[in-house]
């Protein structure tokens, strides 16, 4: 089932998730990650954070190299924590789901080891670089309420935010429009 994807200025983008006990893998949370990788290759992207579908739990899903036609394997991760990042690098041209119309280029750690846990709660280590580690960097934000327009300049996001604010308020004119012209 897809999910709809929350997007800026949306409030619950910004709540911090709580980690996930063992106790609380069931069902329901197996359907969460897997409509969240349904979501994530329909629309399409490469990480998503269980934040940016409104739900405040520490779950992201990721697949750096799918295909069309190829197989799907999406990486499903349950509290996933940076627990050493190195050196400073340029992601270049990051954007994402929940922040339409917007790519910047961002300041990111270059290499980071994060843990995390599977659904079957095995303990798993990832040694990332690169597209892979930026993911990982952003995607851990999204559980912490970070979107990756408050890692740019401010004079850039102020812009942003402006831009944003028109095209919400020219779409709600054209609702209204729409509703009272038939
Ligand atoms: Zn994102």
């Amino acid at each position: 089932m897809l999910l709809p994807v929350l997007q800026f200025p949306d409030a619950r983008l910004r709540e911090k998730a709580v980690p996930i006990e063992r106790g609380q893998i069931d069902d329901a949370l197996r359907k969460l990650a897997a409509d969240m990788a349904e979501t994530m290759y329909d629309e399409p992207g490469i990480g998503l954070a269980a934040t940016q579908v409104g739900v405040a739990k520490r779950l992201v899903v990721m697949d750096l190299d799918w295909t069309d036609e190829g197989e799907r394997n999406p990486r499903i991760l349950l509290n996933p924590e940076i627990v050493r990042a190195e050196g400073i690098t340029t992601s270049e041209g990051e954007g994402c789901l929940s922040v339409p119309d917007f790519k910047s280029d961002v300041e990111r750690s270059a290499r980071v080891i994060v843990k995390a846990r599977t659904l079957d709660w095995e303990e798993v280590e990832f040694d990332a670089t690169g597209l892979e580690s930026f993911c990982f960097q952003h995607e851990i934000d999204h559980l912490d309420g970070v979107l990756f327009i408050d890692r740019v300049s401010k004079l850039k996001r102020e812009l942003y935010v402006r831009r944003r604010k028109k095209q919400l308020r020219r779409e709600l004119e054209e609702q209204s429009a729409g509703s009272s012209g038939g």
